[in-house]
């Protein structure tokens, strides 16, 4: 591990910091010290944010939830609004690495997770993302975590988090800051980028950006929402393929609005809108459910090791519509 300075920081210092090559945010440092140890990242200057004050979840004035950068998994987790209301994101939290990173990790962090690509967090190999125009050792190696949805000749590496994935179904944004103090919002569909030719850039977020917090609209509440993910092991292992589903059903029991995205198998958190269209307007059945899900891994790219993942996700998908339908 290369040496680095490391200090606490306000409000506006944080963010100039960052600014400069060279220097980085930790929060819960549950990825960060990882990539520190494997040399993955190499920052000479580490900014502490945990002295702000962006922690907590609030209800604002029209009944939307604010949940703060800071506020810690297990936190959110256990927050009675959010999981009255909002199911599906208590779900994938629950479903998120183990109770001791809950308790230390952050949401803000666990947006911009790295990957879990194998070669990006082994230094001795080619990764685009890691170090771009070196090759992408996925592409013919080990791939079997690997996408099938939003890839590119240049990388086809997981966004690994279940948050975001949940967070996508109910329509969630995220409040940033720049180094400037000007604050926008973004939608959580929007906050992660295909790899494209440049899969070195992730994000949305501009350097010195800042995280202040997520927010899901008061509209999401009239939504039943349900998170289902597929692993190797029961706790303590990423998505291989995960769906979260959010919908409305009209006074005849009709699809009036759903919204779903899935996770563990794309790029980004990857939304399924010709699942969605197949439902609009139908019963909530098994036949209509099953009809609709085969159309989840529609535009996949499979390769040797991660083929597997397009029958999964349909078959995820239909999981997370049945038991959420109270049909199985
Ligand atoms: C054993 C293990 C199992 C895991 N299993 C899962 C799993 O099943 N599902 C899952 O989703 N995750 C899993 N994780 C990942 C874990 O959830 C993330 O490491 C965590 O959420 C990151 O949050 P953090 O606060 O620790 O971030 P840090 O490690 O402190 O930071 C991560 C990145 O975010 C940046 N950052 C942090 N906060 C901000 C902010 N407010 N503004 C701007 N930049 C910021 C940092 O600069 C850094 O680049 C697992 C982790 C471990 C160690
Ligand atoms: S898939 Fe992406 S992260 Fe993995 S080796 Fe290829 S370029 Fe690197």
């Amino acid at each position: 591990m290369q040496p680095f300075s490391y200090a606490p920081v306000a409000d506006a210092a944080a963010a100039a910091l960052r600014a400069r090559a060279g220097a980085s945010f930790i929060a819960g440092g549950t990825d960060m010290l990882q990539l520190l140890q494997e040399n993955v990242l190499q920052p000479d200057e580490l900014a502490d944010l945990n002295g702000l004050p962006l922690a907590g979840i609030t209800e604002e004035a029209d009944g939307a939830l604010r949940i703060g950068a800071l506020t810690k998994l297990q936190e959110a987790a256990d927050h009675p609004l959010l999981r009255e209301r909002h199911p599906v994101v208590a779900e994938a939290l629950d479903a998120t690495a183990s109770p001791m990173v809950r308790h230390m990790a952050t949401v803000g962090g666990n947006l911009l997770q790295r990957t879990r690509c194998l070669y990006f967090r082994d230094v001795s190999t080619p990764c685009n993302k890691r170090q771009p125009g070196s090759g992408c050792s996925a592409l013919e190696g080990e791939n079997r975590h690997n996408a099938i949805l939003g890839g590119s000749e240049h990388c086809i590496a997981v966004q690994p988090s279940d948050l975001p994935v949940a967070l996508v179904a109910v329509d969630a944004e995220v409040l940033a800051r720049n180094t400037d103090g000007a604050e926008r919002w973004i939608p959580v569909g929007g906050f992660h980028r295909l790899p494209g030719d440049t899969p070195e850039i992730e994000t949305a977020l501009k350097p010195g950006d800042l995280i202040l917090a997520i927010r899901i609209p008061a509209h999401a509440a009239r939504w039943r929402s349900h998170y289902v993910k597929v692993r190797d092991r029961a706790s303590f292992a990423w998505a291989l393929c995960s769906a979260a589903v959010a919908l409305r059903l009209d006074e005849q029991g009709r699809v009036a609005e759903v919204r779903i995205a899935a996770g563990g198998v794309a790029t980004k958190p990857w939304r399924l809108p010709r699942v969605e269209q197949e439902l609009l307007g139908h019963r909530l059945d098994r036949d209509r459910v099953r009809l609709s899900a085969v159309w989840a891994s529609e535009g996949a790219v499979t390769r040797t090791g991660n083929a597997y993942k397009a029958p999964m996700l349909q078959h995820t998908v239909e999981r997370a519509l049945i038991e959420l339908g109270g049909l199985a």
